[in-house]
């Protein structure tokens, strides 16, 4: 009995030795986080590091303990105080959420239960299956389709993708591989596509030069006609046209296909089509805007991400699939290890049957309870509102000589530059881009910048739920300004 008490007194855990100590340092972490998030328009949205910061990172591997109050304490100096900014009001770069403070609690309580979403009979995984129902509900489709909750809208594109691949093939690809397909496939999207498909192409085995990018128009939305032709001409040489990705909400521009055409034609082709809906997607909850989307529904394969327009923190992606056996006999293996009990613990779904992850992390609760506090029709709401502050943005830049936009403002992405008078191409870039980095160092606001039809623009993308018109109006002016002073500092080419 002695030497069992002994051997037991010495295994050790990660448990904290004294729960009183980690409980008072967890309240103040939490009136940290709410402060943090209080104040966010306060501080600028995004500041450089300085050394003694990336010093900090340089810091060899840890062997020995430390209290977990300093652990936090250089976590706040050197993590919370610079930031990439995307909660910020007048952050509008690339295309992301500004997430929220319940799913932020919902990540929390997630890790606290630490259940793995791989599968089995637990309520985690009851939610998981609830949240994909309810992003079917929301894109239209219909309560028997397949889906997965995925890291993000690139995975989710996978996940669409491999399913179409392997529905086309005309052969097992799972078994035999890629090398087995009759026919080369391919694909089709047009030259606006996010690159992630070709990421997804090379992934999938089938090669970039699969996906054939078609043209656009002068709303940047795929030429449908000019994908008509490339499918013809595809048949004719030999190829086997396996599917047109649609893109609903361009990540340049924010253009939507014409996603009614593209269902008629996939289906007269008898083609797979997908529909990269990270961006707009979700459109199809706002009542204002709804309209735009309209043939999402169509779809075999969606992919939406609601990390971005229902501002889940990071990382949480959608794919869902109409037919939930194509869905499930893309991916399912049952091994020895994962089999299925009538009772108990392994009688419940296993939820990697659907994807390529085999653990997974317990998404659903963030954009769960975001849900359960807001309701959907909030979070249409803030989207009509992101759109309607765009169109503000893009009139305040038709009304100021110095501004002009470069692409159509279709949704929430606004693309504009700063004129200078009989400047080259390529000093405007460099302008533009100067004027771009100093809103950034000021900490006055994050835009990106992108190429349309060979011109070059900044970008907004106002993803975000805290974004105010007047912060818009900041935006116009501060431009006006840096733009004037860097043409005083350097008056001529
Ligand atoms: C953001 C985006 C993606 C990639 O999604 P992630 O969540 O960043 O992986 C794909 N397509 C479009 C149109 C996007 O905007």
């Amino acid at each position: 009995m002695d030497s069992l008490q002994q051997t037991t007194a010495m295994d050790e855990t990660l448990d904290p030795p004294d729960w009183a100590d980690v409980q008072a340092l967890s309240h103040r972490i939490i009136d940290d986080a709410v402060g943090y998030l209080r104040d966010v328009r306060d501080r600028p949205v995004w500041r450089e590091m300085p050394a003694e910061v990336r010093t900090f990172f340089n810091a060899p591997m840890p062997r020995e303990p430390a209290p977990i109050a300093d652990v936090y304490g250089d976590v706040a100096r050197n993590v919370m105080a610079y930031p990439m900014g995307n909660i910020h009001p007048r952050f509008w770069s690339w295309y992301m959420g500004s997430s929220n403070f319940t799913g932020a609690l919902g990540d929390f309580l997630a890790a606290i239960q630490g259940s793995n979403l791989g599968g089995g009979n637990h309520a985690a995984g009851l939610m998981d299956s609830q949240v994909v129902n309810w992003c079917k509900e929301m894109v239209g489709f219909p309560a028997s389709a397949g889906g997965t909750l995925v890291s993000g809208g690139s995975m989710a594109n996978i996940i669409g993708l491999t399913v179409a691949r392997n529905a086309k093939a005309g052969v097992d690809v799972r078994e035999r591989g890629v090398g087995a397909i009759p026919r080369p496939l391919r694909f089709y999207a047009s030259d606006q596509v996010h690159s992630c498909h070709r990421k997804a192409m090379e992934a999938l085995g089938l090669g970039n030069r699969a996906l054939q990018r078609v043209s656009t128009d002068s709303d940047l939305r795929i030429d449908v006609d000019a994908l008509r032709t490339a499918i013809a001409e595809d048949r004719a040489a030999g190829f086997k046209p396996a599917c047109i990705i649609g893109t609903a909400g361009t990540v340049n521009t924010g253009a939507i296909d014409d996603l009614q055409a593209l269902a008629a034609l996939a289906a007269e082709e008898d083609l797979w089509f997908h529909v990269d809906g990270c961006i707009g997607a979700l459109i199809a909850i706002a009542p204002q805007n709804r309209s735009l989307v309209a043939g999402i529904e169509q779809a075999h394969s969606i992919a939406l991400d609601p990390h971005k327009w229902m501002h889940a923190p990071f990382e949480a992606g959608c794919a869902l699939v109409r037919d939930a056996s194509a869905h499930r006999n893309t991916f399912a293996v049952t091994p020895e290890y994962l089999e299925s009990t009538p009772r108990g613990l392994a009688s419940g779904q296993w939820l990697h049957d659907y994807g390529l992850q085999t653990s997974r992390g317990f998404r659903a609760l963030k954009i769960w309870m975001a849900l359960k506090e807001h309701g959907v029709e909030k979070f249409g709401r803030l989207i009509d509102q992101n759109i309607a502050q765009a169109r503000h943005l893009t009139g305040l830049i038709q009304a100021e000589p110095a501004l002009e936009l470069t692409a159509p403002t279709t949704i929430n992405i606004v693309c504009f530059r700063h004129r200078l008078d009989g400047a080259s191409e390529e000093r405007l870039k460099a302008f533009n881009t100067e004027i771009m980095l100093r809103l950034q160092e000021e900490g006055i606001a994050a835009l990106s910048d992108t190429t349309v039809h060979g011109r070059h623009c900044l970008r907004a993308a106002i993803t975000n739920h805290r974004t105010r018109r007047d912060d818009l109006d900041l935006l116009v002016c501060e431009t006006l300004r840096i733009g004037k002073e860097i043409a005083a500092a350097a008056p001529s080419d």
